[in-house]
């Protein structure tokens, strides 16, 4: 969309919002207990309303012979009571047997009110809405829609909908109330109508009515699958609105207070000088990024993304330096005991040359050490730190902290990203490095996480060759343990990754000890360690240090192993029942080979007969090396959800919209965000406002 063509029907007031506000427990046969129970669906506001939009609609256009009622389809009957009464066994219910020309079917409530007994006399008429089914009084209809009627009442001209309900309203009251809100409301379009035509969209109103009350000739189909016209419309206003947000939060960080680090390339340049190798062409780019934006006293706020292997650490120590190098703290938070520790010895390795003593916070440290530990960091004379959630636990105390970097982002919870920044000082917010080796979908990157900066690392170091993935059936284990061997006796080094058992961690467990112990057996000439999630702190990275020295040749182990290991000598992954792996965690493990100069390769053994999604996986993880084609067919396979998942909070979650089927909705949304924030702020609070109401506020936190 053209910036030009669309300002100028931007400029334009937009329409007084008139009465939306008003709080629906003032309406008119509304009262208390009413309103508290639309409170639960969110309605709210008189215009809460009118985006409570049907969830599916039922065809009462037409009415069908009781006789040629077919089990399992929904249908209109209509026809006269000729029996009605309240049963008690097997239970209470109301039981009444309805007659037309072509049958009789009976119909039944658990739940009924007086007034329906009433409804129901003999000799009145009614209509039934509901499936009908085989029951025990022969053909019937369980807790049917119930409408009396007139002989030779008219049918509804169009669709009804059905709305999205909680116990104790009924549609019809929703149906009223959506009604006279459609009615009294002045329903303003934020959209000026040239620019509604120039996205081929229909006005709001328009478009609400569409969805309220279909028009006789509205195509079902397209109603029932949302994608009419009017509901292209109502999501692009939502997915507008999670735009207007986002920029609108991260205009709000943007001017808050953070400490100015600009490079001072005294530190940051000492350990690139130093450094075996040189960074990547992506690295350097990434390291420019971080550093411009923690020259600027503003918070930072950016996520570096780079799939596994593609050299994080670097990028995220030389941010580290930085704040170092102008007498700030930075701390490095990682989710696993082993990660944090191999980050620490990482950088502990990189700065001794330059006479920087990084702290180590993890649970299992001895209190001495730590105490020690703690009041240096207290005291601002240890600048760096590197640890697990420990680190945002109460007695740390880091009071020049300006930079807090979060490796494999994703596996926190806000809360917990939002502690480690709560540690800085005062009222200057830390710059937030965020890392993660999961790519995120480019439609997801454009809407949940929007409110980020993102720099990639699209390049991995030199000298890597592609790890070679095989799919091997379980069959031929033997097989696998003869290649583990040869590889090991050749000088080379293995991970056997045991099964994952979900549904219980003592069954994982035992099948863990049990894989080591076999493996050792069947490889007597050759060391076997094992690492599990139940080991000691110490015992676990004891284990993790001798294979990393090479001292032990194959290393059995659960998914702690998944994120950040980094051995470069083992060459060869087995993954046992891969099947079971989620596609993320396969990418994860298989990482964990191919780092170094050796040809690697990922051995898949999977057990037959393989599930529909099994295969589906396993072909995914075999054709595609690339992290973020296997995160764009996870999306597909599984949906955003789990993706957006441990980010929990802190975007509007969307109603209507999905990002994979309105994909193409998303840019024209974004543009739109921008344009009007700049240029028509009162239209960009009035779409807020409507879509969100009091809740933004939260949403910001
Ligand atoms: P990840 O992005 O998965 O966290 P790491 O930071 O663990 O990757 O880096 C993987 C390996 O590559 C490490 O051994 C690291 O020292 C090495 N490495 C990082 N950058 C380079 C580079 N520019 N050239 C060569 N090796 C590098
Ligand atoms: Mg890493």
């Amino acid at each position: 969309m053209s910036h030009e063509s669309a300002s100028p029907d931007i400029g334009h007031p937009a329409p007084p919002a008139c009465s939306a506000a008003t709080a629906l427990a003032g309406w008119p046969g509304v009262g208390a207990q009413l309103a508290g129970r639309l409170a639960k669906l969110d309605l709210r506001r008189a215009e809460d309303l009118l985006l409570h939009l049907p969830l599916r609609y039922e065809d009462e256009t037409r009415l069908t012979p009781i006789g040629a009622t077919r089990p399992g389809y929904p249908a209109q009957v209509e026809g006269e009571v000729v029996a009605c009464e309240v049963t008690l066994r097997p239970r209470r219910q109301l039981v009444a047997r309805i007659r037309d020309d072509s049958g009789t079917l009976v119909a039944r409530w658990l739940n009924f009110y007086p007034s329906q007994q009433k409804q129901l006399a003999v000799g009145r008429r009614v209509r039934l809405f509901g499936e009908v089914r085989g029951g025990f009084f022969g053909d019937e209809m369980v807790h049917p829609r119930l409408r009396p009627v007139e002989a030779g009442e008219a049918l509804p001209e169009a669709l009804t909908p059905v709305y999205p309900t909680t116990a104790g309203v009924g549609q019809a009251t929703l149906r009223k109330l959506i009604d006279r809100a459609l009615a009294s409301l002045a329903v303003d379009d934020p959209l000026p109508p040239a620019m509604c035509r120039r996205l081929g969209l229909p006005g709001f109103a328009e478009a609400l009515r569409a969805l309220h009350h279909p028009a006789p000739d509205a195509d079902p189909a397209a109603l029932e699958h949302r994608e009419h016209p009017a509901w292209r419309r109502i999501k692009f206003d939502e997915l507008l609105v999670q735009q207007l947000s986002l920029r609108r939060a991260y205009n709000a960080r943007r001017a808050r207070a953070a400490v100015a680090l600009p490079p001072r390339r005294r530190l940051t340049a000492a350990l690139l000088e130093r450094l075996p190798f040189a960074p990547t062409r992506a690295q350097a780019r990434a390291v420019a990024e971080i550093a411009a934006d923690l020259a600027a006293p503003h918070p930072m706020q950016r996520l570096l993304q780079g799939d596994v292997g593609s050299g994080k650490t670097l990028v995220a120590a030389l941010a580290m330096l930085q704040a170092a190098e102008n007498g700030w703290q930075a701390a490095l938070m990682a989710p696993t005991e082993i990660l944090a520790e191999q980050h620490y010895r990482k950088l502990a390795d990189w700065l001794a040359p330059l006479g920087l003593q990084p702290a180590w916070l993890s649970g299992s440290r001895r209190k001495r050490e730590r105490a020690a530990e703690l009041e240096r960091l207290r005291r601002g004379e240890t600048l760096l730190a590197v640890g697990t959630h420990a680190l945002i636990e109460d007695p740390v105390d880091l009071p020049r902290l300006a930079l807090a970097v979060v490796d494999e982002q994703h596996r926190f919870g806000v809360r917990q990203r939002l502690a480690l920044r709560e540690k800085g000082a005062g009222a200057l917010r830390p710059h937030m490095l965020m890392m993660s080796a999961t790519p995120i979908p480019r439609t997801l990157a454009m809407t949940h996480y929007a409110d980020l900066d993102v720099s990639v690392l699209d390049e991995l170091p030199p000298g890597r060759t592609p790890i070679r993935t095989r799919l091997v059936s379980e069959a031929r284990r033997d097989e696998v343990v003869g290649r583990v061997r040869a590889a090991c006796l050749d000088g080379r080094q293995a991970y056997w990754v045991c099964p994952l058992i979900e549904e219980s961690e003592a069954l994982q467990l035992k099948t863990a000890l049990e894989t080591h112990e076999t493996l050792a057996a069947a490889l007597p000439e050759l060391k076997v360690g094992l690492v599990h999630g139940r080991l000691k702190a110490d015992e676990k990275s004891a284990t993790m240090a001798a294979f990393a020295a090479g001292e032990l040749h194959v290393l059995v182990a659960t998914t702690v192993i998944e994120v950040g290991v980094d051995v470069p000598n083992a060459s060869l992954m087995v993954i046992e029942h891969a099947e079971r792996f989620g596609l993320a965690q396969l990418h994860q493990l298989r990482g964990r080979v191919g780092r170094g100069t050796a040809e690697s390769v990922c051995i898949l053994l999977y057990a037959q007969p393989l599930s529909e999604t099994g295969r589906a996986r396993l072909k995914v993880i075999y054709e595609n090396a690339d992290g973020f084609a296997i995160a764009r067919e996870d999306l597909q396979l599984r949906g955003p959800g789990e993706f957006v998942g441990a980010r929990q909070s802190g975007v509007p979650l969307l109603r209507y919209a999905d990002l994979e089927a309105d994909a193409e909705l998303i840019e024209p949304a974004r543009a739109l965000a921008e344009q009007l924030l700049a240029q028509a702020p009162e239209r960009a609070e009035r779409l807020l406002s409507r879509w969100l109401g009091g809740r933004e506020a939260l949403l910001r936190a």
